[in-house]
């Protein structure tokens, strides 16, 4: 079995999972601290990280014996740097401990790979929509992915996130802002998808602008009134310029396969169009869309392990890499 650690952002995760991939435990424990200033403190996440490791690991491992171990696996990036040292060096430590090799993972490979743990095997096209990143990949293996598409400026997921703060609607912002978009009409106000950009890149900063605009043009009571439509529509748009790329991808596949995966991909709007294409799709349960363990376990199967003790001077990574 493989121990599996996630710190890269503002979750403490961890997570048994087989080697054949069936999951033991995947908690995932969020800090909750953070959605009163609006979005991530670095450093409270690494904190609480740090008071959070031990306990969410000991979770994991209830009812499985330490002997059943035989892989330790952990984010090593991209992410918030602090945070994920919190993790690296729990992983080392634990593995260290018991002379077991560690599995160093991409975190982006990991939102692919949590498609695995449902049984979607390569090839496919994916698409990973998350709080930093979103982009569209040809997954031919279990190690790596070509990367078609991705944002020129913001992810997906702060598109959500960022629209939730005009609105009023709190931190983080995907959950409250999809939410209050189920009761209103997604036809009351129309906001760029930026179809004109060509190929499979996304653009997301042009929508925020438009929602800020009409915020502005509305003025408070007429936003107050009118935030269900706002949210729908705005939601609306953000899956919409997901979709159209997903759309031009699969046109070029002889036989198109879909998976998504991020944070985003827990959307209900999102899924919904994704599994009405006419074309196999997996969409991952809710729990493995956002972050957690069980998908760098997932992922690990497949990663080459770094026996002891050479893994003791391994870095964490805080920006994208090819995985
Ligand atoms: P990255 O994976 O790029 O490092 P991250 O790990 O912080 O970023 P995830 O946990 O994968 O991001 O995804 C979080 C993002 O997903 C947030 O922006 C959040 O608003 C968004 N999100 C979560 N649930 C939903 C939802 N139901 N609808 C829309 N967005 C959602
Ligand atoms: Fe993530």
């Amino acid at each position: 079995m493989i121990l599996a650690i996630e710190t890269s952002c503002d979750d403490t995760c961890a997570a048994v999972v087989t080697r054949t991939g069936e999951i033991r435990s995947n908690v995932v424990s969020s800090q909750g601290v953070h959605s009163r200033f609006g979005g991530v403190v670095p450093e409270w996440a690494s904190r609480h990280h740090l008071e959070l490791v031990n306990p969410v690991v000991d979770q994991a491992m209830e009812g499985v014996d330490w002997e059943e171990i035989e892989l330790v696996a952990v984010t090593q990036g991209p992410g918030l740097v602090g945070a994920l040292l919190v993790g690296v060096a729990t992983a080392k430590g634990l593995a260290a401990a018991r002379r077991l090799p560690l599995a160093a993972v991409n975190h982006l490979q990991g939102h692919v790979a949590a498609n695995f743990l449902g049984g979607f095997e390569p090839p496919f096209v994916c698409l990973v929509a998350s709080g930093g990143h979103t982009f569209l990949a040809r997954v031919e293996d279990h190690v790596g992915y070509e990367t078609l598409g991705q944002t020129l400026d913001d992810a997906a997921g702060e598109a959500f996130d960022k629209g939730a703060r005009l609105l009023g609607l709190g931190y983080p912002g995907g959950p409250a802002l999809s939410k209050l978009a189920a009761s209103g009409d997604s036809t009351a106000f129309k906001f760029p998808i930026a179809a004109k950009v060509a190929g499979l890149d996304f653009s997301f900063a042009g929508l925020k602008t438009a929602l800020l605009y009409k915020v502005r043009d509305l003025g408070e009571a007429e936003t107050e009134r009118l935030k269900a439509d706002l949210a729908a529509s705005y939601e609306h748009a953000i899956v919409e310029a997901l979709m159209l790329r997903v759309e031009r991808a699969l046109e070029a596949e002889h036989e198109p396969r879909l998976a998504i995966g991020g944070g985003v991909a827990a959307n209900r709007l999102l899924r919904e169009r994704a599994q009405s294409l006419g074309v196999p799709v997996h969409v991952p349960p809710h729990a493995l869309c956002t972050d957690n363990a069980a998908m760098i376990a997932s992922a690990a199967r497949h990663v080459e392990p770094t026996p002891y003790p050479h893994y003791l001077a391994l870095d964490a990574y805080a920006t994208k890499r090819a995985a």
